[in-house]
């Protein structure tokens, strides 16, 4: 895996930019991911180079769009970290917040950065993003929130923007063929106080998959009463 991810990092231009041992950490939390996947559901993904390639890198092509370095950062629906832990890891001044309304995934979280040499400023939070979003020590507060595979962009929007601070971004993993749902996620993101600015598709290091990252700009603060109740954003989406 280290291999695989240190010719990834390469491909995507960022050797140099990460630290030296940064391939070797994270193929370290590939080996405890495929580990612990034997006995908690963490991941379908269930070889060594599928693990470096969708998740490793995947996550690390982020770094090409955006600099983390001393910013804070939530990772909503993290699960088994993702992007999260990918970018902590390659840059390491990050301050980042775990959060998922899946208690054991985060429990793991916090052995992997246990177990990783120089990694810390990590908090954890077990809870719902709609609840989350509405605590004030929360809100309006993160230079960035992320979101990989958690929900389609017009529920994620409200599930993340209330976290972004004004002039912060929300950034989106989506798959290319996420064209459609950007449109109908229209009216949530500008009723949140977000603006798209950057829409960009990549290519994951030795495989035949683009992926895209939606980059959505906060502009104004959240306005009172989002996010709604899990119930309402699910039955009437923004
Ligand atoms: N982001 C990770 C990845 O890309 O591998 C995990 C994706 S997993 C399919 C979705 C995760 O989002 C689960 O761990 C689930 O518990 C969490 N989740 C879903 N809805 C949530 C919510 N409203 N608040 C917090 N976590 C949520």
């Amino acid at each position: 895996m280290e291999q695989i991810i240190a010719a990834g990092l390469e491909e995507l231009g960022l050797m140099g930019r990460v630290p030296e041992d940064a391939p070797a950490q994270l193929a370290q939390y590939g080996r405890m991911l495929l580990e612990k996947n034997q006995v908690m559901n963490l991941t379908a993904i269930r070889d060594p180079e599928g693990v470096a390639r969708l998740h490793m890198l995947d996550c690390a092509a982020l770094l090409k769009f955006c600099d983390f370095q001393g910013k804070t950062l939530i990772d909503v629906g993290t699960g088994a970290g993702f992007p999260g832990m990918v970018l902590k890891i390659l840059a390491p001044s990050l301050r980042i917040t775990f959060l998922d309304s899946l208690a054991k995934r985060l429990d793991w979280l916090t052995e992997v950065y246990e177990d990783l040499d120089g990694v810390d400023n990590i908090t954890t939070f077990h809870g719902r993003a709609e609840e989350f979003g509405l605590n004030r020590s929360f809100r309006d507060s993160f230079d960035f929130a992320t979101a990989r595979a958690v929900a389609d962009l017009r529920v994620l929007s409200e599930l993340c923007l209330p976290f972004v601070k004004v002039g912060g971004r929300f950034l989106a993993m989506k798959s290319v063929d996420s064209g459609q749902e950007l449109e109908n996620a229209a009216h949530a993101v500008k009723l949140l106080g977000g603006k798209v600015v950057q829409v960009e598709d990549y290519p994951i290091p030795g495989t035949e998959i683009t992926h895209r990252l939606i980059m959505v700009e906060k502009l104004a603060p959240t306005l009172k009463g989002y996010p709604r109740r899990w119930a309402k954003i699910q039955k009437e989406p923004l």
